[in-house]
């Protein structure tokens, strides 16, 4: 569904541009989604302190909207109405929470362009993206809808007659989501739709950058009927102490995490005070392989798309292009072309491809990589520059080699380094060369070589002549200091329920 929604199509321009018309004369719809207060045990809150701070739209720095920036005292008024939800929401019946899902996607497709506008206000996200992400985000509640009815446990044959064994699954308990920018909704709806369908209430803090779609979500999910207190969004510019209080507050039974790797070290060691669960969704460096024998064309379409998604800024874009020697040129010469003629400019119009980044730090790191890799031998062979205010032209650097700080760390940015390689043995030792493990990609048409690049990748997930591979029925997580937990998939539910043995005995 995300993948048909996406537009790195390069061919359709008359189509796209009369959408485009007819997208710009229907009018802004997102202001009706616009809160400014937080959502805690059913109510719309201020902070105690009245203090707020302000959402700017990275595409013109303009404040979009204030929302309360709350503190200890407040996260933890949400806790408590978490807790106090928790006893008569876990009873209900399984059938009765898929319902309330089940509500929750239609009123979130419902208002699917006012959503996905929402959303590119905050995160510069460009707007034909933003539709894939709320079509995305959507799919994960319409599948924990139907996954609630699913948790099935086990009857296990007894060792002697006068027993019966049994495991059945219960909630966890109170759930704490801390979620990043990047996709302001489905990096929500992947923690929130297991958790609800498990029988979990939830207490969201959302990046400080993007509040207004997980307050929008908020919104939606009382309308849905979510009793009070299962659901709840807090707003706060104070991670520290806010993330600490989640990871450390007893009544707090999991903490779920998708941000970068260097927090997620932070907040597992605080969870571990009270070996809390925790489930960590971290940073990537994803290799994008090109063998020989691979469809060129098809590696190139897969590379740009990977690539160039929300501008470079997601964890499983490509991080490093590595191309074999005999098709280094082929690819490189189409890649570039395919690159410079990207689009940028106004987020809001379908056929702009790329947007701002999300803020200055985001720039300055793309800028500090390009000029690290340039000192140490590589070349710009398209873009290389900041376009206009926070956005940076797409670049292709060739010639990358592994001493340059792009090798290993998350660029974030619209930036792809192309490394050369010749042996397969070579492509696998540097694309397992990092210190993460989420998503990998190669292109081949080899059906032994597909299946043993596959398997030798050091990755939760691998894309086989396939860029785009995100989906709410597959397993979605990392390996290495990528992460741990799965979401999405029949797997999602997992970490949101308990394992109970029960033993009967003394049966005649
Ligand atoms: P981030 O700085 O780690 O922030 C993520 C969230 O953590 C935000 O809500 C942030 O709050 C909060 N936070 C920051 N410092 C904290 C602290 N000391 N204690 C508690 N919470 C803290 O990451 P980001 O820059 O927003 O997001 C980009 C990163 O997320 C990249 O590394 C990307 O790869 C990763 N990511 C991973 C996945 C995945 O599924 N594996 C998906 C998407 C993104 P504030 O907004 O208030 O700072």
């Amino acid at each position: 569904m995300y993948k048909k929604s996406r537009s790195f199509g390069l061919g359709a321009g008359p189509i796209i541009f009369m959408l485009g018309i007819i997208y710009l004369n229907r009018g802004m719809k997102y202001s009706s989604l616009l809160r400014n207060h937080a959502f805690a045990g059913g109510k719309w809150v201020s902070s105690e302190t009245n203090r707020t701070f302000e959402v700017r739209n990275p595409s013109n720095s303009a404040v979009v909207a204030s929302v309360p920036d709350m503190n200890e005292h407040d996260v933890r008024q949400a806790i408590l109405a978490a807790h106090a939800a928790w006893p008569a929401y876990r009873l209900l019946s399984a059938k009765e929470r898929a319902q309330l899902l089940r509500n929750l996607f239609e009123i979130i497709l419902a208002n699917r362009e006012a959503l996905a506008e929402l959303m590119t206000i905050e995160s510069g996200k460009v707007i034909t993206e933003s539709l894939g992400e709320v079509s995305y985000g959507a799919a994960f509640i319409e599948w924990f809808a139907e996954e609630a009815r699913r948790a099935y446990g086990d009857i296990i044959p007894a060792s002697s007659v006068d027993r019966r064994l049994m495991v059945i699954k219960q909630p966890v308990g109170v759930v704490a989501a801390i979620t990043p920018w990047n996709f302001p909704l489905a990096m929500i709806t992947r923690k929130a739709g297991p958790a609800l369908a498990a029988g979990c209430p939830i207490v969201i803090k959302p990046a400080s950058e993007t509040p207004l779609t997980a307050l929008a979500l908020a919104s939606f999910a009382e309308e849905a009927g979510f009793p009070a207190g299962t659901f709840n969004v807090v707003t706060s510019t104070e991670h520290s102490a806010i993330g600490k209080l989640l990871c450390e507050d007893p009544l707090v039974r999991k903490v779920s995490f998708t941000g970068s790797t260097r927090v997620g070290k932070i907040l597992m060691a605080q969870c571990s005070q009270g070996l809390k669960k925790i489930t960590l969704e971290l940073g990537g460096n994803a290799p994008f392989i090109v063998f020989d024998d691979a469809d060129v064309d098809a590696a190139v379409k897969g590379a740009v798309a990977s690539k160039f998604r929300h501008n470079g800024q997601t964890c499983v874009c490509v991080n490093r292009v590595l191309v074999q020697d005999k098709v280094y040129n082929e690819f490189v010469e189409k890649f570039v072309d395919a690159v410079s003629h990207l689009k940028t400019g106004d987020v809001m119009r379908p056929d702009v491809q790329i947007g701002p980044l999300i803020h200055n730090r985001g720039l300055e790191k793309v800028q500090m990589h390009i000029a690290d890799a340039l000192s140490k031998g590589a070349k710009v062979a398209t873009g290389g520059n900041t376009a206009a205010g926070l956005v940076f032209q797409p670049t292709v650097l060739v010639d990358a080699n592994s001493s340059m700080m792009i090798a290993q760390e998350e660029v974030f940015g619209p930036v792809a380094p192309v490394f050369r390689f010749e042996t397969e043995a070579e492509a696998i030792e540097m694309a397992n060369d990092t210190s993460y493990g989420l998503a990998a990609y190669f292109y081949s048409r080899d059906l032994n070589r597909c299946i043993r690049v596959a398997e030798a990748l050091e990755y939760g997930m691998v894309g086989v002549n396939e860029g785009i591979i995100s989906t709410e029925v597959a397993p979605f997580g990392g390996v290495k200091e990528s992460g741990f937990g799965r979401e999405g998939s029949k797997y999602g539910m997992d970490d949101y329920l308990e394992k109970k043995y029960i033993c009967y005995g003394g049966i005649r």
